[in-house]
């Protein structure tokens, strides 16, 4: 049987945008330092750890081999909240890109799976997108609604239908 193919990171560097690297004191929605091409790490074998850790669900044999993140402008990975489990964090690298079609499809497959999504614009405004049989603490998203947040709540859309 044939090998599938292992997806490689080669000429994106969409996370190192779209991410905070704190050991770099690099802020989210910045270009690093360090990728002064635009296509690669210049300090690929000693860069910092957080850097070296992170995977995005892409790599990680998420969606199709045409949602490589620089070509959709779309990063997400999977991440730990104490209120959420283990959310999806889906980051947009360029401004319209969470209204796009990936998008959509990114977000619906995971609420398909149970889990929540975090989108983040590149306005730095929020949404949480809560699945069908997830609940989460009314005094949590109060929270988040204080900060700005948005809901999607497909729990409270079905109420609403009934
Ligand atoms: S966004 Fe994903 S594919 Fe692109 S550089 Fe980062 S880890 Fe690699
Ligand atoms: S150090 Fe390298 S891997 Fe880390 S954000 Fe900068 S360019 Fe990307």
């Amino acid at each position: 049987m044939q090998e599938p193919q292992k997806r490689s990171c080669d000429g994106c560097t969409e996370c190192c945008f779209a991410s905070t690297v704190v050991a770099l004191s690099k802020p989210v929605f910045t270009q690093c330092k360090h990728c002064t091409s635009g296509e690669r790490c210049d300090i690929y074998s000693t860069k910092p750890l957080e850097c070296t850790e992170y995977t995005c669900g892409w790599l990680d044999g998420e969606g199709t081999e045409a949602d490589k993140p620089n070509r959709i402008h779309l990063v997400h990975n999977q991440m730990f909240d104490l209120m959420l489990g283990m959310p999806w964090l889906l980051i947009e690298s360029q401004a319209g890109a969470l209204a796009t079609e990936p998008a959509r499809r990114i977000i619906e497959s995971k609420l398909r799976q149970h889990d929540c999504v975090i989108t983040v614009s590149r306005i730095l405004t929020f949404a949480l997108y809560i699945p069908q049989g997830r609940s989460v603490p009314d005094d949590h998203l109060a929270q988040l609604r204080q900060r700005s947040w948005t809901i999607h709540d497909e729990n409270a859309a079905m109420v609403a239908a009934e």
